[in-house]
């Protein structure tokens, strides 16, 4: 059996792991020139984790992880306004780069990866689906998954137009060199917020900072210059913020997008089966969306070597399987947005009084179990 898979992110990179232990031949498409290192921080846990130990990857992932031992809100000035000290409860939330991620698993991945091109065109009938790559060359397999993300082109190729579900916000990330502001950010992950303004950073290895923006914006238009307008933003916040926005990269070093969520009826037809963020997108504010779409392409693996070539009949299964979770996950999403990035004075004093409380003894234990909806018992159980 073969598989041509776009998108050689979380998703794709797990399903093609899986697929290739069970027999297939498999092949990957991935629109960016190289490897996709780097990326935004996230906090991995949940069923992807188990995935992952499924894989022996937690090793790797161990090695890649930043430790946080704080999380804290500070002012203009860089006073600390509120914070949480994280002691315990942590050996289950693994926080690292999107791009590490990407890497520990795509070390054990033997699969072709075809770089800088995407899928043109494609065709289906009942025995195999015909796909012409924009490099020019084309491949007849049995299976082709989108697994490119929110924006995917295979979703578009197969459904036409889905537009996400817009959380009102936008997001940027990238990260810079500087020694002393990794130094005095630490081995915190520290923010400042104002209403409808939340800019986050985090110190790397090697004396790098990573930083995240998040923007309250009605309009989901994007900004053709993005760094014109993060420096229009968040200029006048102090903090660091004065000294890593004229730094701000282009992209594809930085990441700037829209905060979306996938919704759609069906995640597949016939041979042709979306994964990951293209049809389960939970947003950042659901902190979970790398961990689902490990999970999600562990089961399509699953159903698909349960069902003895029968693609279209996996592809029901899994989704039947996968899209609860991803429901719940996505209205915890949508409850979040306002504790992230609080709209109003009242809400930032209301979620510095929430981690005051979540400081008293056996608070951040507490507050580790609140990050993680959905999901428990989806790497357990194939329903017979
Ligand atoms: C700022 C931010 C913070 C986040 N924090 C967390 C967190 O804390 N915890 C968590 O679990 N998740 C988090 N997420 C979500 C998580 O990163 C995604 O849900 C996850 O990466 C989805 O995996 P995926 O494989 O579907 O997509 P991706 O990992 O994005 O991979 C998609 C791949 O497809 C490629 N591609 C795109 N278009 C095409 C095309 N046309 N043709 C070929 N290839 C294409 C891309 O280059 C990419 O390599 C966060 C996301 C963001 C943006």
């Amino acid at each position: 059996m073969r598989a041509l898979i776009c998108g050689a992110g979380i998703a794709g990179l797990t399903l093609a792991w899986h697929l290739e232990r069970a027999g297939w031949e498999v092949e990957m498409v991935e629109r960016a020139a190289a490897f996709r290192d780097g990326g935004y921080m996230i906090d991995f846990y949940g069923p992807g984790l188990q995935v992952a130990d499924r894989m022996g990857s937690r090793p790797r992932l161990m090695e890649a992880r930043y430790p946080v031992n704080e999380l804290s809100y500070v002012d203009g000035a860089g006073r600390r306004t509120s914070h949480l000290t994280l002691t315990s409860g942590l050996e289950e939330v693994v926080s690292l780069l999107r791009g590490d991620l990407a890497r520990a698993i795509a070390d054990d991945v033997r699969a072709p990866i075809v770089y800088g091109a995407t899928v043109e065109s494609l065709e289906q009938d009942a025995d195999g689906v015909s796909v012409r790559l924009t490099d020019g060359t084309s491949r007849d397999v049995d299976l082709l998954v989108g697994a490119d993300g929110t924006h995917s082109r295979v979703r578009g190729l197969v459904f036409g137009d889905v537009t996400p579900r817009y959380l009102g916000h936008q997001v940027a990330a990238y990260t810079v060199a500087d020694e002393k502001l990794s130094r005095q950010v630490g081995t915190r992950y520290q923010m400042l917020t104002k209403p409808g303004l939340m800019a986050g950073a985090y110190a790397l290895r090697g004396g790098r900072l990573a930083l995240l923006f998040l923007r309250r914006e009605p309009d989901p238009a994007l900004s053709d210059d993005p760094a014109a307008a993060l420096a229009r933003h968040f200029g006048h916040l102090g903090w660091i913020l004065p000294e890593v926005l004229p730094r701000c990269p282009n992209p594809p070093e930085l990441y700037y997008d829209q905060v979306t969520q996938v919704e759609m009826e069906r995640w597949h037809r016939g041979r042709v089966v979306l994964a990951g963020d293209a049809c389960q997108a939970v947003s950042l504010f659901a902190g979970h969306g790398a961990s689902m779409a490990m999970a999600g392409a562990w089961i399509l693996a699953d159903e698909l070597a349960a069902a003895r070539g029968d693609v279209p009949g996996a592809a029901v299964r899994y989704q039947a399987r996968m899209a609860p979770a991803i429901g719940e996950v996505q209205r915890f999403g949508r409850r979040f947005v306002e504790w992230m990035a609080p709209s109003s004075r009242w809400r930032i004093a209301a979620r510095d009084l929430l981690f005051r409380l979540a400081a008293l003894p056996g608070g951040d234990r507490l507050f580790v179990s609140s990050l993680s909806p959905g999901g428990h018992n989806l790497i357990t159980s194939r329903p017979g």
